[in-house]
């Protein structure tokens, strides 16, 4: 059990909130989208578990970790849908395959398939746990060398791939824009996840339905959603700066 949160980091939480869901709003205004086709995901790494049930208290349903460790023990207080409960646990990190049994478990989510292997691995533990995993695949749109992710021009043979395994459900692509003030220097690479996704003919792909574009953090969110994300993850401007 977690403890009652405090009412003050629940005001804190919901102010912040609403601020973020009024930046949500003004996007959507901007380009003409519905405000209820974007879900915000709210990113709790380094918090604690009280802080995330403070975000529920506030009102919010979804989370998301980078860390499969941090998932798993934030999960067992507060279960996902698919163990029963009434959040819903993204797994937004890079995955290492030893830990691809412990994210069939516990995650609602998977937003970094990123390799063949892993894929490999995860329908295998999904099929063992007697579930389909939905997942996104993760593209590096910013070509930086340090980021996880699919080349852009290797993405089709990728997903192409994906449709023996009968265990994973793609039904989008993620991406991480370059770090940026401006925003706008990052809209091109929102833009190309979006084309991506358009591009991709999945009418012979039973696994593969590029529906959902995660895209989008606290400093560029609002850039994402005009460029077409249904999912944005937002950490620091739910929730304040990290430690460190
Ligand atoms: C930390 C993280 C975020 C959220 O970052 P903020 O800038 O705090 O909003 C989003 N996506 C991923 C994959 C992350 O690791």
């Amino acid at each position: 059990m977690v403890e009652v949160p405090e009412a003050s980091v629940i005001r804190q939480i919901t102010e912040r909130l609403d601020a973020v869901q009024e930046r949500i709003v003004r996007a959507c205004q901007r380009v003409g989208r519905r405000p209820e086709d974007v879900t915000l995901i709210a990113v709790s790494k380094t918090f604690p578990v009280e802080v995330v049930a403070a975000a529920v208290e506030a009102g919010v349903r979804h989370f998301g970790e980078n860390k499969v460790q941090e998932l798993t023990a934030k999960e067992a207080v507060l279960p996902g849908v698919y163990r029963g409960g009434d959040v819903t646990w993204h797994m937004i990190g890079h995955l290492q395959r030893n830990k691809a049994r412990d994210v069939v478990r516990t995650a609602d989510w998977f937003h970094a398939l990123d390799s063949r292997r892993l894929a490999e691995e995860l329908d295998k533990r999904a099929r063992n746990e007697g579930r389909v995993l939905p997942c996104y695949v993760q593209v590096n749109v910013s070509g930086e060398a340090s980021k996880f992710g699919i080349d852009p021009a290797h993405l089709t043979a990728f997903l192409d791939e994906l449709a023996p395994f009968e265990h994973l459900s793609v039904r989008g692509l993620m991406t991480l824009a370059e770090p940026t003030d401006d925003p706008e220097e990052v809209r091109p690479q929102f833009r190309l996840l979006r084309t991506l996704a358009e591009g991709y003919d999945a009418s012979a792909n039973p696994r593969v339905d590029l529906t959902d574009l995660s895209m989008g953090m606290s400093g560029d969110f609002d850039v994402a959603i005009e460029e077409g994300a249904t999912h944005v993850r937002i950490g620091s401007a739910l929730f304040g700066p990290r430690g460190g």
